[in-house]
């Protein structure tokens, strides 16, 4: 995710919030899978009991009055004996829920969660498949879920919480799960999403297209955008098939995105293999006040630029191929994705010297306490998104010189693809960095990543960045 940076600088006076205890929320019954997973900040998100292998979404979506018809089918593994279980979902009317095609019932509680009581209960070890179908009119928000456009379109977007509000999910970073959607809208418009898209045939007055992300995905790395779009078909010198989309007023966007096989083939070279099989980007003409890395395609707002593009290609490898385990991780998606477009780009592309920057940046903001009071690794539930823009490109900046280049360019790709389609935690990245490095990091990390002061002058100018 990237904000605009009007939004930005609101975001970075925000004061830490105080976090959530941990709470695996527990009904009593050991035969009820637990409503959710215990993330830290977002205790709720997340299911116990089960993995999620497959999504397939089938939905049909009526522009004008907002009207959305699904049915979604959910292939899961049971981790326990489960005379209940739960899924995240806020999206409109149930009127049916099956489990193993057989009748089961159903309540909603909370905020997004729904009770799924089988007919029969499900045994540890076992596969099992829930259907749920559901209808009504969609809600607009400004980026928690459905955001209508001017052209009287809609697409999905939020983080960490937006796919809810079009499909019943695990919806938390360690479940990932394979996704297809069949979408079907007047024929006039225009359905967009993640992965390859498989059809695309009219029927009458309908159009349905389908597509297919074959690697695994997370819920907020989904979309799905209806709208009356211009496409850009590009590819890849080795063969990678791009395809873009742009709303009505956002085509002035086509010449940032015809770079992009020029930022896939950057991104490789620090990162390794692109790990999708296709790419692209949606270009939207809300006025939305952050772009978002959905899976191989992400959603653009109107202000985007190079670096918003290069910000969110970065995040493929650091956030959708590798996401975080809890969202405290936050860092290692988004210090990398800042750092790459902010510091890197300019380095390699425009010969930017950015030692300079460096230093200029945190002269600038020395002796500013505001600059330096959000901690990198778990900076606290509501401030995620913030300190991590501004102090985690200096921080990985500040990383590279204590290390040198040659141990910390192989190091970070090493470590992002041996966690590709999986997850990652900050601790993990910093012992796994110290093994890469014979300078002791303890004192490093501790200053950079927990305190939220600024670091000691010992770390803040490391190698090259002493002068
Ligand atoms: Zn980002």
């Amino acid at each position: 995710m990237r904000a605009n940076w009007r939004y930005m600088v609101v975001g970075a006076v925000l004061l830490v919030g105080a976090n959530a205890a941990p709470a695996q929320a527990d009904s009593g019954d050991p035969f009820a899978g637990a409503p959710g997973a215990g993330d830290p900040y977002y205790p709720m998100d997340g299911n116990g009991g089960y993995n999620a292998s497959h999504y397939d979404v089938t939905i049909s979506y009526d522009p004008p009055s907002h009207q959305l018809t699904g049915s979604t089918r959910i292939d899961a593994t049971a981790t326990q004996a489960l005379r209940t279980f739960n899924l995240d979902y806020s999206g409109p009317q149930i009127s049916k829920v099956t489990v193993n095609n057989l009748p089961a019932w159903f309540d909603r509680t909370d905020e997004h969660e729904l009770v799924v009581t089988p007919l029969i209960p499900l045994l540890p070890g076992l596969p099992f498949t829930v259907q749920v179908d559901y209808a009504g009119p969609v809600t607009g928000t400004d980026g928690e879920g459905w955001v209508f456009s001017p052209s009287g379109g809609a697409f999905v977007a939020g983080e960490p919480h937006s796919a809810s509000s079009w499909y019943p999910l695990n919806d938390i970073p360690t479940d990932k799960a394979t996704f297809t959607l069949h979408a079907t809208v007047p024929q006039e418009w225009e359905v967009m999403s993640g992965g390859d898209k498989v059809s695309d045939t009219v029927s009458g007055a309908n159009r349905t297209v389908s597509w297919e992300m074959r690697q695994p995905v997370i819920g907020y790395l989904t979309t799905i955008a209806i709208d009356k779009f211009e496409f850009l078909e590009q590819r890849r010198a080795n063969g990678t098939q791009l395809l873009s989309a742009f709303a009505p007023d956002a085509l002035k966007a086509k010449d940032i995105e015809s770079r992009l096989p020029e930022i896939l083939d950057f991104q490789e070279e620090l990162y390794g293999p692109y790990p999708f099989d296709v790419a692209g980007g949606i270009f939207v003409d809300t006025d939305l006040n952050f772009s978002l890395e959905t899976q191989s395609r992400p959603i653009y707002a109107p202000w985007t630029d190079l670096d918003t593009v290069v910000h969110e290609v970065t995040h493929q490898w650091w956030g959708d191929s590798m996401s975080v385990k809890q969202w405290s991780d936050v860092c290692l998606n988004e210090c990398f994705a800042s750092y790459t477009a902010d510091y890197l780009w300019p380095e390699r592309k425009d010969g930017k010297d950015v030692d300079a920057m460096y230093r200029d940046t945190v002269a600038k903001y020395h002796d500013d306490p505001k600059f330096w009071q959000i901690a990198l690794q778990n900076p606290g539930k509501g401030s995620e998104f913030t300190s991590v823009y501004y102090r985690g490109p200096l921080f990985l900046h500040a990383l590279r010189r204590t290390m040198g280049d040659d141990a910390y360019f192989p190091a970070v790709r090493d470590f992002v693809m041996a966690h590709k389609y999986g997850n990652a935690s900050m601790p993990e990245f910093r012992q796994f960095m110290q093994t890469r490095t014979p300078h002791d990091l303890t004192g490093f990390f501790a200053a950079w990543l927990d305190r939220t002061d600024r670091p000691a002058d010992e770390f803040l100018y490391p190698g090259s960045l002493r002068s």
